[in-house]
């Protein structure tokens, strides 16, 4: 298998400064690619600013022989998406790969969540996937390629206790990903999402501490980077990885039951058929999902 590179690529790895961010945007770097590296440098909460990890890593990349800048805009508006993006454009001339990885926490348990708290956390992880997504999309399909990845949980994906605001944010993240599969296709644009499980400043407090090094953020990057290359054929998929296992995680549907004379009581009775998964349908479209409640209507 030859060296999956990046030569001539541009990429952006948006939350760089740290964690996993910082170690897809030295993997890319390190393949060849020309990097963005965009970090607002707060606290794990949201709060405060600093221009110092976004450029400290993109020093290190140049350090290291590689090409990068460093931009320390917040993904959460419209404006810093737009400025992200003309970062690139203007230090590289275009851009080929999107990381959406940048993220916060404010956990709390659901009696105790401020809307404030709901809010800021749907406003980096959804809006700025969406806003940078958003940002980059007219660049990708005038060239008619790109490779865009965001970042999920199994928070989301599985729910947990504490975070209604991140497992809402990170199901959601599942949704446009699954839609810019659909919408990206005809352009050569691929979406995909990683739902990592790795230590860094946001689960050192949860995790083991054995576990540092084994579930370091370079059993993350790996992934990423073939997801993010020109080989990646698949689209609207989402994988978890963690510790150095990579698995996909599907949305599926059980065969279902009907009945053309649907009651409260008949629900009831046939709870248990309803439950059942299998044999599951794995539909890829809304389309592929309706048909299969008019065929059991047929
Ligand atoms: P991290 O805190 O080390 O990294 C997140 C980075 O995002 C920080 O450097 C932060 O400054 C940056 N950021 C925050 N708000 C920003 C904004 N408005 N604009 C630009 N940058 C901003 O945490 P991490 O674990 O490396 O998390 C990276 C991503 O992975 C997040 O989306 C997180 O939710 C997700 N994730 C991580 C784990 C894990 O086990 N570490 C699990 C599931 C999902």
């Amino acid at each position: 298998m030859p060296e999956l590179r990046f030569d001539g690529k541009v990429a952006i790895v948006t939350g760089a400064g740290h964690g996993l961010g910082r170690s897809h945007a030295l993997l890319l770097a390190e393949r060849g690619a020309k990097v963005v590296v965009n970090d607002i440098g707060g606290a794990l909460d949201g709060s405060g600013a600093s221009a110092g990890p976004a450029a400290d890593v993109a020093e290190l990349i140049v350090k290291n022989g590689g090409e990068a800048v460093a931009s320390a805009d917040s993904v959460t508006t419209p404006e810093g998406a737009e400025a992200i993006v003309r970062t690139a454009i203007d230090a590289f001339g275009r851009v080929d790969v999107l990381v959406n990885n940048a993220g916060i926490l404010r956990d709390k348990s659901f009696g105790k969540m401020t809307v404030e708290d709901f809010d800021s956390v749907l406003a980096v992880h959804v809006r700025g996937s969406f806003l940078v997504s958003r940002a980059v999309f007219p660049h990708m399909k005038e060239q008619r390629y790109g490779r865009i990845v965001n970042t999920t949980s199994p928070a989301g994906l599985f729910g947990n206790f504490g975070q209604a605001n991140y497992s809402t944010a990170k199901m959601g993240l599942v949704g446009l990903t699954k839609t810019l599969g659909i919408e990206g296709a005809r352009a050569g644009i691929k979406a995909n999402a990683i739902a990592p499980i790795a230590w860094t400043r946001m689960t050192e407090a949860l995790l083991p501490a054995e576990l540092e090094q084994r579930l370091g953020a370079d059993k993350i990057s790996p992934v990423v980077a073939f997801l993010a290359h020109e080989s990646c054929e698949t689209s609207g998929e989402v994988f978890s990885v963690g510790g150095g296992r990579v698995a996909r995680v599907f949305v599926a549907e059980g065969p279902g039951w009907h009945t053309d004379d649907l009651t409260a009581e008949a629900v009831a009775e046939n709870w248990q058929a309803i439950l059942t998964e299998e044999p599951h349908l794995q539909p890829t479209t809304l389309g592929e999902q309706a048909a299969a409640s008019m065929r059991a209507m047929l």
